[in-house]
């Protein structure tokens, strides 16, 4: 028997013994193409050598010296490279263990913003009902995943949610694609405006949605439209890159495909790549000035704040990201993906959408074409799926979101960003197997 807590499920999970490249092997060395990075974390594969040299120095080195204390040569290093890398304005960094707890510190920084600039009155935060930004009680608030935040919902604070932008399931036939965007843009205003213009602290989105309903970029011009109205009201812009970031869309932020800059970011997942937990909020110069010539000091902290090992860990992953050119490989081998899964399945009667950007995709699993009507959920089309791709040696990330009432089943595709065209195939193919059995 076994003492760790189950995830999702009672049934007894493989152990994992060994990674290598794209494969993870089983106890029985049974291998499966890690199709998914597991939750688009591994965007480097496994068994990155540069990435475990570098941990091992530092360990050799100091693995931890707490920040109240000291700061460490790669906590500084990895700061200064994301900068250099950042979209323009952002200017300083927290480094954290994980994606809730960056965007905790997100929504606590930018409230604290406005409690040092004389604007305490601002406590709303706008959220979309098509997100999910972490599981620690303040974003699961945030979010807008019904699922998750049911059994705590008497704990949650109250945030707004508007919508969407979620073409495949919004989007009127009659208008166009920059009039959707706009419309459910517009919605931020009307939001503002209802809860009164000088009250809310910021609206928060992550520009290609991810765990909810699976690699959704906004239309265009959607973006720009929130910044405006943001720029307008005086809210913050908090983008939430978590599960997009770090390349995996094809650009090292998502947010530079849609031609924005955010007052604040938070990254994770594929910082670390998967070999250390790490975390990431970064903020721009007028909100860390702010502070500075406030009280002095952002009022938060955890004991592994800037962890030198894990900071480690993600400088040679943002280096192998950044000079090593797997940024432009993961938006190369990306649209090969899309264009694989199109020929495969874009005629197929039960695929209702292809989407995504990068190595970042998913395909929208739909009883009806036509309608676009989901399978009943007591099928559970999404997990069967993940089932078979499993037993058939591929992992995909399983999605059952429901968005303003409507469900769906998603399968989400986020590989390492080292895939070959043979691994393309492979999952295409071994995809085709289990949506064969399934459907
Ligand atoms: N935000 C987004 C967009 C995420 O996808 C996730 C994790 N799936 C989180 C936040 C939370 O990150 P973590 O699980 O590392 O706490």
């Amino acid at each position: 028997m076994s003492h760790i807590f189950p995830r999702h499920t009672k049934a007894r999970l493989p152990t994992v013994a060994r990674g290598e490249g794209v494969y993870l092997y089983d106890q029985n060395g049974k291998a499966y193409l890690d199709g998914s990075g597991g939750a688009a974390v591994s965007c480097l594969g496994h068994g990155d050598k540069q990435v475990t040299d570098a941990i091992k120095a530092q360990l050799d080195t100091v693995a931890f010296a707490h920040t109240s204390f000291f700061t460490s040569y790669p906590a500084e290093q990895l700061a200064d490279k994301l900068i250099e890398h950042a979209p323009e304005g952002l200017d300083r960094v927290y480094l954290v263990s994980g994606g809730s707890e960056a965007m905790e510190a997100a929504l606590k920084l930018a409230r604290q913003y406005f409690v040092e600039t004389d604007q305490p009155q601002r406590r709303h935060i706008i959220a979309r009902r098509q997100s999910y930004h972490g599981n620690t009680l303040g974003v699961l608030a945030t979010g807008g995943n019904e699922w998750r935040r049911a059994p705590f919902a008497p704990l949650l604070v109250e945030t707004s949610h508007i919508s969407p932008c979620f073409e495949y399931r919004g989007k009127h036939p009659d208008e166009t694609r920059i009039d959707y965007g706009l419309r459910v843009a517009n919605e931020l205003e009307t939001e503002i405006q209802r809860l009164g213009e000088d009250s809310v602290i910021a609206f928060v989105a992550e520009p290609v949605v991810g765990a909810t309903t699976g690699a959704v970029p906004a239309v265009e011009g959607y973006f720009k439209r929130i910044r405006e109205i943001c720029d307008k009201y005086g809210v913050l812009l908090i983008l939430d890159e978590v599960m997009c970031g770090m390349g995996r869309t094809g650009t090292l932020f998502a947010s530079e495909q849609e031609g924005i800059s955010p007052d604040i970011v938070a990254i994770a997942k594929g910082l670390g790549a998967g070999y250390q937990p790490i975390g990431a909020m970064l903020c721009s110069a007028k909100i860390y000035a702010a502070i500075e010539a406030g009280s002095g000091f952002f009022q938060h902290g955890h004991t592994y704040v800037g962890h030198p090992t894990a900071s480690a860990a993600a400088l040679a992953v943002l280096t192998k990201l950044t000079d090593g050119g797997l940024v432009e490989r993961c938006a190369m081998m990306g649209d090969k993906l899309q264009n694989a899964l199109q020929q495969e399945f874009g005629q197929h009667a039960n695929v209702g959408d292809i989407r995504g950007r990068g190595l970042f995709r998913a395909l929208e699993i739909v009883e009806d074409r036509e309608t676009k009507a989901p399978f009943a959920q007591q099928r559970t089309i999404h997990k069967a799926l993940k089932q078979e791709c499993f037993d058939a040696g591929l992992i995909c990330y399983p999605m059952g979101g429901t968005v303003d009432g409507q469900r769906g089943d998603h399968i989400l595709l986020a590989p390492p960003f080292i895939i070959e065209e043979s691994h393309v195939d492979e999952i295409v193919g071994k995809l085709k197997v289990a949506i064969g059995r399934v459907l």
